[in-house]
């Protein structure tokens, strides 16, 4: 998975639009264009990126610092979750693998 689209499934999974993750002043409009070619990987994601992101959306760090080292690293296809970075139901309960490349969160979503 590309950096861009690791972070796109994180912000989406937070349930957050680009709009809403910039925050409102006069750099706003150029932080929303930043982002969408951040995530369209048309420019090239940077550890001050994920650093300013994370703390926005919750993600795991060194999930998203091993995708940007190159890293293979495990991650849920559809919503992006990782290990480190579980998915958390309204019980509490945090998700497991059902694939190599699914988290049961996900796979009880489309399921349902
Ligand atoms: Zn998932
Ligand atoms: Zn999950």
């Amino acid at each position: 998975m590309k950096i861009g689209e690791y972070l796109k499934k994180r912000r989406e999974a937070a349930g957050l639009t680009i709009e809403q993750l910039c925050t409102n002043g006069p750099g706003k409009a150029a932080a929303i264009a930043m982002m969408s070619d951040l995530e369209a990987g048309l420019i090239e994601a940077t550890e001050n990126h994920i650093y300013q992101l994370w703390q926005i959306i919750a993600f795991c760090p060194d999930t998203a610092m091993a995708i940007l080292k190159g890293k293979d690293v495990r991650i849920c296809k559809s919503c992006g979750c990782s290990w480190k970075d579980a998915c958390v139901d309204e019980h509490g309960h945090t998700c497991h693998w059902v694939a190599m490349d699914r988290c049961s969160h996900c796979d009880f979503q489309e399921a349902a």
